[in-house]
């Protein structure tokens, strides 16, 4: 008799199957398999479901509950799966309350909420991973944004804030708790503050969190929108050796006209000064990025753009989704490039990206990084490169290593 969770998506996601797991828990259940799925592809979706049908079939005795984006989305869909006892919406999953109704009489199946009348976050969730020594901490959930290719927002509700004296004192708690390294995650957590009194901007949040937890000695953020980063993040980003040099940005492409018809807030240009403004600040910078291969529309010489970024920016560590039509946005309705050239361009950018990522390792050979330890002999830099030790060394600890090599995927230290 046990709990599984089978969770799919982003690192939000994650950080709530953990939630949900406790709260499951401390409300008596015991025979449960809990899916919490994730809409941002087409596959995503497909891939709950198939692994609901494989649970039903494998766990017989077992209740499934499914929650999650995809199931906020199509309740009505994931409802119908062999099973499943409950669909539960993104704005109640993680609240005790929910988990301790599960077998209320009358409930029905599907509980799910008007996510768009969501005001708050809720049920702020901190997780713990890699042995305990790094928390997702959520800051913010929701989007305001409509990009014509994404489907969050009506998984996830309009963008609402956790108030900064609450993180502030979850960041002392779990630095207290001998946390090394507390990422900040939401949905789009450069819209952090938005809606709070006083519209606190994330620059504002990462000081706050720096100045109640001097033990802390990480602090990193998952994924930004350049264009929305503060002048305070930026400072931050000069003066504060514990907010971590790397930045997953959020670039989509590096066309103009693709941007526009993303209905993205920068231009080419934008992503490139803000690249700039940043490395001048922060030398040791390392940049990610989300981009999306073969948007509709996108001729060769646009998508040329995309990958001519991957060396303006100074890109290192790629996300590379090939563009899937979401059905009701305004994307899935724009003339498509064809298949094999979305698959062609997503390969040639993921290459691309490769090759971003061996050169940076490459020049990290020589130098001494702090390394946050994790399990089983590796770690993580600074920049967010994955490091190998050559003997066992303790989990938890930040060690300075001199980088004696690389595999083409990992520093090895000396
Ligand atoms: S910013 Fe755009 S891509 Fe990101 S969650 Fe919001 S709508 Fe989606």
């Amino acid at each position: 008799m046990t709990i599984e969770v089978l969770s799919f998506g982003c690192r939000l996601n994650a950080a709530e199957s953990d939630a949900m797991r406790a709260e499951a828990v401390a409300a008596g259940h015991r025979d449960l398999i809990l899916v919490n799925t994730c809409a941002v592809t087409s596959d995503a979706a497909a891939q709950a479901r198939k692994a609901i049908r494989r649970s039903a079939r494998e766990r017989p005795g077992s209740r499934i509950v499914v929650t999650g984006c995809a199931a906020q989305i199509e309740p009505a869909a994931f409802a119908a799966l062999p099973r499943v006892a409950a669909v539960i919406g993104n704005a109640e999953k993680t609240s005790p309350q929910t988990w301790r109704d599960l077998d209320a009489p009358g409930a029905g199946p599907i509980r799910v909420g008007d996510i768009m009348a969501a005001r708050s976050v809720g049920a702020a969730v901190a997780a713990r991973e890699a042995a305990r020594t790094r928390a997702l901490l959520q800051v913010q959930n929701g989007c305001d944004h409509r990009c014509t290719f994404c489907v969050i927002p009506f998984g996830r509700g309009n963008s609402r804030s956790v108030p900064l004296a609450e993180v502030a004192e979850q960041a002392r708690r779990l630095a207290g708790d001998g946390v090394r390294e507390i990422v900040l995650t939401g949905v789009d957590i450069t819209s952090y503050g938005s809606d709070l009194r006083g519209a606190p901007r994330l620059g504002a949040l990462v000081k706050a969190i720096l100045a109640a937890a001097p033990d802390l000695q990480r602090l990193r953020l998952s994924s930004i929108d350049s264009v929305e980063a503060d002048d305070d993040l930026l400072d931050a980003l000069a003066t504060e050796p514990r907010l971590m040099p790397h930045l997953h940005l959020s670039l989509q492409a590096g066309d103009d006209l693709v941007l526009k018809r993303m209905k993205r807030r920068h231009g080419r240009a934008d992503a490139i000064a803000f690249c700039e403004r940043v490395r001048a600040a922060r030398p040791e910078v390392v940049f990610g990025a989300d981009l999306i291969a073969g948007f509709p529309t996108e001729t060769e010489a646009m998508f040329a753009r995309s990958l001519d970024l991957v060396a303006e920016c100074g890109l290192t560590h790629l996300h590379v989704f090939p563009f899937s039509p979401r059905p009701g946005t305004p994307a899935a309705r724009m003339p498509p490039v064809p298949r094999n050239a979305v698959r062609d361009r997503a390969a040639r950018l993921r290459e691309a990206g490769e090759a971003a990522l061996v050169a940076h390792l490459a020049a990290e050979v020589g130098a001494r990084r702090d390394v946050l330890v994790e399990r089983g002999g590796t770690g993580r830099t600074p920049g967010f490169a994955p490091v190998r030790f050559p003997r066992p060394v303790e989990a938890g600890t930040v060690l300075s290593a001199t980088i004696a090599g690389h595999d083409g995927r990992h520093l090895l230290a000396a």
